[in-house]
């Protein structure tokens, strides 16, 4: 894994470009100016890393799009040491990012495969999230509560368990809906059985799906 300063160049290129779509989150941007998103993705596609765009990654799923990523992360609201449990770790970019960020991150793959490989790229990178293979909406009813949970894959509806397992003054971020596209959602639980939902407009993810693979 090399890191030039062509893909240096790429990343500031690919920063402009989200600043340009309305991030304004100068912490964020400099995560994203940081991380070789290259890494993650075959070594044959490292053409495609700095385009704004998601892309395969195996096992039928993708890297969510660079600015998608920061409008998860800026929606989080993140506060250093925050405990964040992530649904559908994928590639692992978004992970690092949240670490890069000074969260303490708990995210859980559904692909074995996908599980094993970002589990191996990130500790070879020097990241320590706690790795979990199993199905997020199960959510790690062990470790919450969360201070904030994010959700990369499309759910057909707020997942319930989830909401349990959320902090009182926590955060949800999740796009809800099915295969046409899904709302980015954001759930904030305000009492034991309170809580205020914000919608933020259209994205399009791969489904959350039940079960392990
Ligand atoms: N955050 C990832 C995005 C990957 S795409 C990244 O930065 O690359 C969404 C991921 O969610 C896929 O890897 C998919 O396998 C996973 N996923 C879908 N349903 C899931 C579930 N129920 N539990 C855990 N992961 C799930």
């Amino acid at each position: 894994m090399t890191d030039s300063y062509r893909h240096k160049g790429l990343r500031r290129k690919l920063i402009d470009t989200v600043a340009g779509k309305g991030i304004i989150d100068k912490r964020i941007l400099e995560a994203m100016a940081k991380v070789p998103r290259h890494y993650f993705m075959d070594s044959g596609f490292v053409e495609f890393a700095y385009k704004d765009q998601a892309f395969p990654i195996g096992s039928g799923q993708t890297i969510s799009q660079p600015y998608t990523v920061a409008f998860q992360t800026e929606l989080l609201n993140l506060k250093k040491h925050d405990k964040i449990l992530e649904v559908g770790t994928g590639s692992g970019y978004q992970c690092v990012i949240l670490l890069e960020l000074g969260a303490k991150v708990f995210t859980i793959e559904r692909h074995r495969e996908l599980y094993l490989k970002s589990r191996s790229l990130l500790t070879q990178m020097g990241y320590k999230p706690y790795f979990f293979y199993g199905d997020g909406y199960q959510g790690l009813p062990n470790h919450a509560p969360f201070d904030k949970i994010i959700i990369t894959a499309g759910a057909p509806e707020i997942p319930n368990e989830l909401l349990k397992q959320l902090k009182i003054g926590g955060r949800m971020i999740v796009p809800v809906g099915g295969s046409n596209g899904q709302l980015m959602i954001s759930v904030d639980r305000i009492g034991e059985d309170e809580f205020e939902k914000t919608e933020h407009g259209a994205f399009a993810f791969v489904p959350m799906l039940k079960g392990k693979q």
